[in-house]
This record gives C-alpha cells, structure tokens and sequence, in this order.
C-alpha cells in the first residue's frame, strides 16, 4: 500500500517538469506555472534541506532546433548559521533561468527539465549563511576569538 502510494506520488512529480516538444510546433509557446514540492531537489543534509514548495513561472518555446526554457525559480533552503548553528530560511530566487537543449538529443520528444533546474537552484544557494546576515552570537565568538584561546577554523571570515 505504502510503495503503490508512493510510487503514485513520485509519477505525478515525474510529470510536472515536462515539455512535450510536439506541442511547441508552429511557434507556440508553452506558459509554466508550477509549483513543485522541495523533493524534487532531492537533497536532505544537515547543513541544507528544502522543506518549502519550488514555484516555477516562465515558458518553454522551440527556436529553430532549440528548445528555450526561460523560468522564475523560487524557493527556500534551510541551512545552519555559521555562527551560532541555528536553522535559518534562506529564500533562493533565481529571476532568469534559461536552459537550451538541442531538439534532436530530445528523446521521445519529451524533455524533462528536473536536472537543470535542480542544478540551477543548488548553485544559487550560498556555501554559509549568517542569522539575518549578522549573526548575534558573531560578538561573543570574536570576543573568544580576541582571547586568542584556540584556533577558530572561521577565524578568517572577518
Ligand atoms: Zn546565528
């Protein structure tokens, strides 16, 4: 029961990134709205999860033997502070995506854009994050620091 259901619910995303190619003839463009759950990223570490919706708006056309993707791509990773190690929501907006892909490499004439976006948004995301960008614990670790007591391996960030 469990595997049917999940299975149901893993075709169903399966299906939302897709661009069918035989609808794009005669230079239509396809308009996208989606909103597609954080397992789409497929990522869930400790120091970055993604617990919040994906929302995608933009189009998909065909120009020559190109297909174009042009996408909004909103979301929020949860990552640790540097600083103090609480979770913070960091908001990721990548305001222009654009992906080509040659028509021809298109198999079966659906492309499924999973991958570039999951990419897009991973390089988005910043390799440390600070509590609304000035940790309040950052004084009483310079503070410890100043104290010369040990070597911090964030030492150098200041
Ligand atoms: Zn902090």
């Amino acid at each position: 029961m469990f595997i049917f259901l999940f299975s149901k619910l893993y075709s169903r995303m399966r299906n939302f990134l897709k661009i069918y190619i035989d609808r794009l003839g005669d230079g239509q463009t396809e308009k996208i709205e989606e909103t597609v759950p954080p397992e789409m990223i497929d990522v869930n570490e400790t120091d970055l999860q993604f617990k919040q919706p994906v929302f995608l708006s933009g189009k998909a056309y065909l120009a020559e033997d190109h297909l174009i993707i042009q996408l909004k791509i909103k979301t929020e990773a949860e990552m640790p502070c540097l600083i103090c190690n609480e979770q913070i929501q960091k908001k990721i907006v990548i305001s222009s995506f654009y992906h080509t892909e040659e028509v021809a490499n298109i198999k079966g004439h659906i492309y499924d854009y999973t991958g570039p976006m999951r990419e897009a948004i991973l390089l988005e995301v910043p390799s440390y994050v600070e509590c609304m960008g000035n940790c309040p614990k950052r004084t009483e670790l310079k503070n410890y620091l100043d104290k010369g007591e040990t070597q911090f391996p964030f030492a150098d960030l200041n």
